[in-house]
């Protein structure tokens, strides 16, 4: 058999398989794939969904978590359909930690050029220590690193200086009716008063977003100490309650 040439090595090197389809790439996301995904051109989504014209009548914003928004703005990779659906359970529960790599770059990528007015700190949704334990990583903070990477943005500290942590245990939403989950999520949240006070805007990310209510919570336990800043939230996926 005649030895590889350095160059043939270097390039086999380079491909890999797409996570979606296994055809051969050099990207994570070959680019069928990744046009398939129609989270990226959607034009609304390109937006900041508490600030679209409500002349524009689409089913996005009719979601609850539009209608309920206690914050500022809201951006959406995409509807929480393929492959959103299928990245972000391996992400959360099946420990594909680079998915959130790829999930970020997107996220970067597809909205962030839209902003404006970019956050002066990112804070991940806070995971209990018990689930954190379980799970050994919080995909929210994953993805946060990313961002944070790419915008040299900091990240908000997950030690007792943490700007807002988890201070109580909460069954898994996805376990609930919506009634259930609002009882479930009320005073879930402490938040660091003289760390937020030095903020005029901050960013709260996480994966998916059904209601809004884990975000709403955390939102309403930052103005009680910080009534005039400016939250924004940025999330991968938005989902309908089945
Ligand atoms: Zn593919």
């Amino acid at each position: 058999m005649r030895p590889s040439s350095p160059l043939t090595t270097e390039l086999k090197a380079m491909w890999h398989q797409c996570v979606l389809c296994q055809e051969h790439t050099i990207l994570n996301v070959c680019e069928l794939c990744e046009s398939d995904a129609d989270f990226i051109q959607h034009t609304l989504l390109r937006q900041n969904l508490c600030a679209v014209n409500d002349t524009v009548t689409d089913d996005y914003l009719e979601h609850d978590a539009v209608l309920n928004a206690k914050f500022d703005e809201l951006w959406i990779l995409g509807v929480y359909h393929y492959p959103l659906t299928y990245l972000i359970p391996a992400l959360k529960f099946h420990g594909q930690r680079h998915f959130a790599t790829l999930l970020a770059q997107w996220f970067v990528l597809y909205r962030v050029k839209y902003m404006t007015d970019l956050p002066q700190v990112i804070i991940p949704v806070p995971l209990h220590w018990r689930r954190f334990l379980q799970r050994g990583y919080n995909q929210a903070e994953l993805i946060a690193q990313t961002l944070s990477q790419h915008l040299h943005i900091p990240i908000d500290k997950t030690d007792r200086d943490a700007l807002v942590k988890r201070r109580r245990y909460t069954k898994p939403q996805s376990e609930l009716n919506q009634e259930q989950r609002r009882q479930n999520m009320q005073h879930v949240f402490s938040v660091n008063p003289q760390a937020i006070a030095q903020y005029q805007h901050i960013v709260i990310v996480d994966d998916v977003m059904t209601t809004g209510g884990t975000i709403n919570d955390l939102c309403k336990a930052i103005y009680r100490h910080a009534p005039h800043i400016k939250i924004s939230v940025w999330c991968i996926g938005l989902s309908t309650i089945e």
